[in-house]
C-alpha cells in the first residue's frame, strides 16, 4: 500500500503502536535488565527511560519493521501479525517482551493498551505459546 494515501486513521494506529512498542520494550528492560525499581516509574513517565544495548537494538528494529508494515489498517499488531516480517529470533524477543510487559501495562495503561486492540494480541500470543 502506498505510504502517501494512507488514511489517517491508519497512520494514528501505526504511531500509537509504535509508541506501545516503546513503552513495553522499556517496561521489560526495565523490570529484567536493569533491576526491579525502574519500570513502575514508566507509568507516569514514559519518556523518562533508558534501555540496555540489546533492548535498544531491538526498539530499533520494532520500531522499523513497524514503520514499515504494509498491513497496518487490518492487524493488530505487527508480533501477532501473520506476514513474517519478524525474523524467528526477533518474534520471540518481542513476544517475550509482551508476555511480560501486557498484564504490566493493562494494569498501568488500561485505556491506551484496550484502545489499541493489544489484548486480543496479547491473548493471542498466549495461546500460540
Ligand atoms: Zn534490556
Amino acid at each position: 500500500m502506498d505510504k502517501q494515501k494512507e488514511s489517517p486513521k491508519t497512520a494514528k494506529k501505526r504511531a500509537k503502536e509504535m509508541e506501545t512498542l516503546k513503552i513495553m520494550i522499556a517496561i521489560y528492560c526495565n523490570g529484567n535488565h536493569q533491576g526491579k525499581k525502574g519500570w513502575h516509574l514508566l507509568s507516569g513517565h514514559p519518556e523518562i527511560r533508558k534501555l540496555c544495548p540489546e533492548c535498544q537494538e531491538l526498539e530499533t528494529f520494532a520500531l522499523s519493521r513497524t514503520a514499515a508494515c504494509p498491513h497496518m489498517a487490518t492487524k493488530t499488531f505487527c508480533s501477532a501479525c501473520k506476514t513474517p516480517c519478524y525474523p524467528n529470533d526477533r518474534r520471540n524477543q518481542i513476544r517475550k517482551v509482551m508476555r511480560y510487559s501486557g498484564p504490566r501495562m493493562i494494569f498501568h495503561m488500561p485505556l491506551k493498551a484496550l484502545k489499541h486492540g493489544f489484548l486480543s494480541a496479547w491473548q493471542l500470543l498466549g495461546r500460540s505459546k
